[in-house]
């Protein structure tokens, strides 16, 4: 099964990243999208795609994330541009808008979001995106490019119909995190029955939503506890159960779902 969306890079796993990713295919995952936040942690995603010893797959995904929006270099859009011309198979992301942190400006989010985007569509690449609590905002915006993006993934997805039908007509892709395993996340759990299977994935959005019963990575003691890619069957097995799937059935389907909006092709 594939984690859709983690933050592998993070500089907090340096020491122990090779032991992350052995648990990771120990516990069944065949491949991760591990996504950029700000320019400083784009060398981090470059040198772990690099890396042709780890045990599962790696798709990279460069971006400046919503709650980066402030403060960045003004060259950063170039570098951006750099970073996917040196990365041909690599994902926007994570880009986005967060409705949640009031304390970001609006619209240094909405600009940094556009330009992204405009770079994904010239690219030509699956976008990663985060939108909290904005879900309707971020379909307005996504809306004039989504026909010219090759892929668009929702990542932490969240959001009830009608905006279920809306993202998917835009041909979006709906990824779930370690919230669905929370019985009293009814929206959530509603959405992770509600998508149509040919658009389901699935994330662990490491370091972060440690599930309930997930490993959390005890090489890092934090608070919270920082969670790793090796929770993914944790994911798994919630929205198996609210599908009415077994494991392996939905461990196939995301796989499936994955590697189409990554452009990954077959598993190897
Ligand atoms: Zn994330």
């Amino acid at each position: 099964m594939f984690d859709a969306h983690t933050h592998l890079q993070d500089a907090r796993f340096d020491a122990c990243r090779a032991a992350l990713l052995e648990a990771a295919a120990a516990a069944g995952v065949t491949g991760l999208c591990t996504c950029g936040t700000a320019p400083d942690d784009w060398d981090g995603v470059a040198q772990l795609a690099a890396d042709t010893t780890a045990p599962v797959t790696i798709l990279p995904a460069f971006g400046v994330h919503s709650w980066y929006a402030d403060n960045l270099p003004s060259d950063w859009p170039d570098r951006l541009d750099a970073c996917l011309r040196a990365h041909p198979g690599a994902a926007v992301g994570e880009i986005g808008i967060d409705g949640l942190r009031r304390d970001l400006d609006p619209v240094a989010q909405r600009n940094n979001f556009i330009v992204q985007l405009e770079l994904a569509v010239r690219h030509q690449r699956t976008v990663v995106v985060h939108g909290a609590r904005c879900w309707g905002s971020l379909a307005d915006l996504l809306q004039p490019y989504a026909a010219r993006l090759p892929g668009i993934v929702l990542h932490a997805f969240a959001a009830s119909e009608p905006l279920i039908r809306r993202f998917h007509d835009l041909g979006a892709y709906f990824s779930f995190a370690g919230s669905v395993c929370n019985p009293n996340a009814r929206r959530v759990r509603a959405a992770a029955a509600a998508v149509p299977p040919d658009r389901l994935l699935i994330e662990t959005d490491t370091p972060d939503i440690l599930p309930p019963g997930g490993q959390p990575v005890s090489a890092v003691p934090h608070d919270p506890p920082l969670n790793q890619p090796a929770n993914l069957p944790l994911v798994a097995q919630a929205v198996a159960h609210i599908r009415g799937l077994d494991v392996a059935e939905l461990g196939a389907v995301v796989e499936r779902n994955a590697r189409r909006v990554y452009g990954l092709g077959e598993p190897t």
